[in-house]
């Protein structure tokens, strides 16, 4: 097939795929508050049978001390996987909507955009989500499970989120797979025995655990790297052309790890590596638009900031 042939099939192709994902977007705006409220009764869902099925386990083997230990750790991680989910959800993630047009036009230098749909400014790192139809700063991605976008002001909840889920899950694992051989080598077919419970636990514990390992281990990446979803995979283009031609492509919001973690937890001070998982209702510092950056020659800087609107 000639050269060319081959390249218009492809973007016929990529525009059919961008116009059916579009029109998802009402099904997914629709669908969303379901997808949030099934996030937070299977997590209630799995505390229920650890307080009515696995502590009895526990009572036996460990006594009242057991009890009293296990129920702690397992309420504090409830409350941080909810607490979490919760201000996720009802947090707005930053918009240029609600920004001063006047003060972002001020601001615009090379590397920004224009945004025709929201018919403003459009900084680096801040994209238009065609769910929330509007601009969202530092955004990450769109989450039907947090039915809400990703981003400046609301990405520390949804990472919180994924940690204690899997801390959550991984607990929850270890507590309940002792039960796992008794239902393997019981002849009853009993649907509602304590053990059968915590069962079917470790079966949706497990999947959690797993899924959030690969989920977790990403979103840790993008801290550590200084990227959003949706940039990195543009910076990671950017940095293959560059590569290409010879040059070496620099992320200019990359602080280094240390920095780039402490701030998006906006935890600083002697104790930052303590206190960045802690539940706090501190507004997330800073608005998204105005970051801090590291000096680099401006050629390698455009080359990914561009590449990152
Ligand atoms: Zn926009
Ligand atoms: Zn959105």
């Amino acid at each position: 097939m000639p050269h060319y042939l081959d390249s218009t099939l492809c973007t016929l192709a990529c525009e059919f795929v961008a116009c059916s994902i579009k029109k998802l977007d009402p099904i997914i705006k629709a669908c969303e508050p379901f997808y949030a409220a099934l996030a937070a009764t299977l997590v209630t869902l799995d505390a229920y049978v650890f307080f009515t099925a696995v502590l009895k386990s526990v009572r036996r083997s460990q006594g009242l001390l057991g009890v009293l230990v296990h129920s702690a750790i397992a309420l504090w991680l409830l409350f941080c996987v909810l607490w979490n989910h919760t201000w996720c959800i009802f947090t707005p993630p930053g918009s240029t909507l609600q920004e001063d047009s006047q003060r972002l036009q001020t601001a615009m230098t090379f590397e920004w955009r224009w945004c025709r749909k929201c018919n403003r400014p459009k900084p680096p790192l801040a994209h238009h989500c065609s769910i929330c139809k509007r601009c969202i700063l530092k955004m990450d991605h769109h989450c039907p499970w947090m039915a809400n976008c990703i981003g400046h002001y609301n990405y520390h909840y949804f990472f919180l989120y994924l940690f204690y889920m899997w801390v959550g899950a991984a607990y929850s694992v270890f507590m309940t797979y002792s039960h796992v051989p008794n239902v393997m080598q019981s002849r009853s077919s009993s649907w509602e025995g304590p053990s059968f419970l915590a069962f079917l636990t470790f079966l949706l514990a497990i999947s959690v655990f797993l899924a959030m390992c690969g989920l977790l281990g990403w979103h840790v990446f993008l801290v550590l790297t200084g990227q959003g979803t949706i940039d990195a995979f543009s910076n990671y283009y950017a940095e293959k052309d560059t590569c290409q031609a010879g040059e070496v492509c620099t992320n200019p919001y990359n602080l280094g790890p240390v920095k780039n973690w402490q701030d998006t937890f906006d935890a600083h001070g002697r104790l930052w590596w303590l206190t960045w998982a802690l539940p706090s209702l501190q507004k997330k510092r800073g608005n998204g638009w105005q970051m801090s950056r590291i000096r680099v020659r401006p050629q390698r800087a455009a080359s990914l900031s561009e590449r990152a609107v």
